[in-house]
C-alpha cells in the first residue's frame, strides 16, 4: 500500500524550533512505521516562499537579495531536519519550477470550471494569518490568533474563488468519512463552519500590494494568494503538473498532519479547491469520477514551554538541536511523543523530561536490557537454549507469548490512527509488567534451584525485549539498534523480515551469544536541556 504523509510548509521567516520540529517528529514517527510495515510511503515536508512575512523578516535582518535570502533559510530547514535524523523523501519550496508548473495548471482547470470570478474585495486582513478575516472570526475585534496586531482595511479587486458552492458537497465529503477530520473533536467545529460561515474566498492580492507571489496565469495585475498557492505544494510535490507517473502513485495524500490553527484551510479550502479542479481535470478524477480528496487531516494541539508561549520575542523559541544535549534525540522524540496526548495541548518543561528519561526510559526500559542481557549471560552464557512456545513451568502473572501479540494489535492501532502517543503509552504497560514478571520470578535466586526455568523465564523477556526494539523504532531508530545489538541481532537483518514476520514469537534464536551490557541511557547529573 502507499502512503503519502505531509507536514505543513513553514515560513522561512525563522529558523526552526521545537514546535515546527514536534510536527516533523510525529510524522517521521508515523512514516517510519508505515516503512516498517512494508508500505510505499512518501513523506514530505518543505518551506512556504511566497509569503509577504519571509520579505518583512529579510528587511529586518538588514538583506536586500530575496533569492539569496530564501536559498539560505530554505537549506537551515533542510539542514535541521537531516541533522534530527528526519527521514523525508522529499522537501518542496515553493519558489521551484516544478510547483509553478503545478500552481498554473491548477489555477487553470479551476478557472475552466467556472469557479474564479473578478470581485471587489473590502474587508479584513490579518497579515499574521495571511488571512482574510469576517466579523465571526475576530475576539474583540482582533484576530484571536494575532490579538497584538492590527487588521488591514483591504479595498481591492481580487480574483474570488466561489467556495460557498462546495458546502453541500464538502459537508457530504466529511459526514460520509468520519476518519477525514481527525482528532474527533474538530469534526464538530469544521463542520459548524463549513454550514454556517464559510463564504467564497479572495485568492488573489493586487501585484501592487504584494511583492512577492506567484503570478496570476493571463492576469499580470494579480498575484495568487499565498495559501491557495502554499496548499497545492502537497500535489506539485509528487508531480502534479510535471509527472503523471508519480502523481498517480502518490496522490491523493492519506495523511496531512498539521496544527490546529490551521485545519480550516485543510479541511474546507484545500478540499472545494480540488473539487473544484477536478471538474476540468481528469487527474484528479477517481475511476467512478469522484475527485481525488486527502483521505485524513490531522490537527495536533501547540504545546508551551515551562509554561510560556513560544515565541521569538519571548526568547524560549530553542532550536531542536540544542534540546538536550547529553541524553540524545530519541529521548526527546520519546518525551513530545509520549508526554502529550497527540491532538490536545500540552507544556514542555525540563524537568518533565528528565522525569521521564529517569522513569520510563533509564529505569523501565534500560534497566530491564540491562539485567536481563546480563543474566542470560551469567546464567545461560547467552541466549538460553529452550523452546521459546513450551509454557513456563512456574505460576507467573504475565505470559509474555500471549501478551505481545495483543500489545502488536494495539501498537498497529496507535500508529495506524495518528496517535503514537497511545502506542507508546501500550508498550510501556507491557514493559512494567515485563520488570514485574523479573521481581516475581527472581531468576538470581530461582537459578539456585530450577535452572530450566530460570532459562525459559529469561528467554521469554530476551524475545519480549526484541517484540520491544521493533516496536519502539519509529519512535526511537537509533535506541531500537541499539537493543537490537545488544541481543546479538543486526538491526537490518531484522528489519529486513518485515514487521509482521518480524513479529512472531521465537524470533531470537536459542543459544546464540549476546554480547556484553552497556546502559541504554546513561545516567546524567545535570544537562543544559531547556
Ligand atoms: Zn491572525
Amino acid at each position: 500500500m502507499k502512503f503519502t504523509l505531509t507536514t505543513p510548509i513553514y515560513y522561512v521567516n525563522d529558523k526552526p524550533h521545537i514546535g515546527h520540529a514536534y510536527t516533523t517528529i510525529a510524522a517521521d514517527a508515523l512514516a517510519r512505521f508505515h516503512r516498517l510495515r512494508g508500505d510505499d510511503v512518501f513523506f514530505l515536508t518543505g518551506t512556504d516562499e511566497n509569503s509577504q512575512k519571509n520579505v518583512q523578516a529579510m528587511e529586518k535582518a538588514g538583506e536586500s537579495d530575496l533569492v539569496a535570502y530564501l536559498d539560505r533559510m530554505a537549506n537551515t530547514w533542510k539542514s535541521t531536519w537531516a541533522e534530527l535524523g528526519i527521514s523525508i523523501d522529499d522537501f518542496i519550496r515553493t519558489t521551484e519550477p516544478r510547483h509553478l508548473a503545478g500552481v498554473e495548471r491548477f489555477w487553470r482547470a479551476v478557472e475552466a470550471s467556472g469557479d474564479l470570478e473578478k470581485r471587489t474585495y473590502t474587508g479584513l486582513y490579518c497579515t499574521g494569518c495571511e488571512g482574510f478575516k469576517v466579523e465571526s472570526d475576530l475576539v474583540q475585534g482582533k484576530c484571536p490568533l494575532h490579538p497584538n496586531k492590527e487588521l488591514d482595511q483591504v479595498a481591492e479587486e481580487n480574483w474570488f474563488f466561489a467556495l460557498s458552492k462546495y458546502r453541500d458537497d464538502l459537508l457530504a465529503y466529511v459526514d460520509a468519512h468520519p476518519e477525514f477530520i481527525q482528532p474527533e473533536a474538530r469534526r464538530n467545529e469544521i463542520r459548524s463552519y463549513i454550514a454556517q460561515f464559510m463564504t467564497d474566498v479572495s485568492v488573489s492580492r493586487e501585484v501592487k500590494k504584494v511583492s512577492v507571489g506567484i503570478p496570476v496565469p493571463g492576469d499580470d495585475s494579480q498575484r495568487i494568494y499565498v495559501w491557495f498557492d502554499a496548499l497545492l505544494n502537497y500535489m506539485t510535490a509528487v508531480g502534479y503538473g510535471t509527472d503523471e507517473a508519480r502523481f498517480a502513485r502518490y496522490w491523493p495524500a492519506d495523511l496531512h498532519l498539521v496544527g490546529k490553527d490551521i485545519i480550516k484551510f485543510h479541511c474546507a479550502l484545500w478540499p472545494a479547491m480540488i473539487m473544484s479542479a477536478a471538474k476540468h481535470d481528469p487527474m484528479l478524477r477517481n475511476a467512478d469520477g469522484s475527485p481525488k480528496l486527502p483521505k485524513m487531516v490531522f490537527a495536533h494541539g501547540f504545546f508551551t514551554l515551562a509554561g510560556q508561549k513560544i515565541s521569538k520575542s519571548l526568547g524560549n523559541a530553542v532550536d531542536p538541536r540544542e534540546l538536550a544535549p547529553g541524553i540524545g534525540f530519541d529521548a526527546v522524540r520519546y518525551f513530545l511523543l509520549r508526554e502529550i496526548a497527540f491532538g490536545e495541548d500540552g507544556d514542555f518543561s525540563k524537568e518533565r523530561l528528565m522525569e521521564r528519561y529517569g522513569a520510563d526510559l533509564a529505569n523501565t526500559l534500560g534497566n530491564l536490557v540491562n539485567r536481563v542481557v546480563a543474566m542470560s549471560r551469567k546464567y545461560c552464557d547467552g541466549v538460553p537454549k529452550v523452546d521459546g512456545a513450551a509454557p513456563l513451568p512456574i505460576e507467573t502473572s504475565w505470559h509474555a507469548a500471549e501478551d505481545l501479540p495483543e500489545l502488536k494489535t494495539e501498537v498497529d492501532a496507535g500508529f495506524e490512527h495518528a496517535r503514537p502517543d497511545q502506542a507508546l503509552e501500550a508498550i510501556w504497560k507491557s514493559l512494567f509488567q515485563a520488570n514485574k514478571f523479573i521481581e516475581e520470578t527472581q531468576p538470581f535466586k530461582l537459578v539456585k534451584e530450577q535452572p530450566e526455568a530460570t532459562a525459559q523465564v529469561l528467554y521469554a523477556v530476551l524475545e519480549a525485549i526484541r517484540w520491544y526494539a521493533w516496536m519502539v523504532t519509529p519512535v526511537m531508530p537509533e535506541t531500537a539498534r541499539k537493543i537490537f545489538a545488544q541481543l546479538g541481532l543486526d538491526a537490518d537483518a531484522e528489519y529486513a523480515k518485515g514487521w509482521d514476520a518480524g513479529l512472531k514469537w521465537g524470533g531470537l534464536p536459542p543459544g546464540a551469544p549476546l554480547p556484553e551490557p552497556k546502559p541504554l541511557f546513561p545516567r546524567v547529573e545535570s544537562t543544559d536541556a531547556v
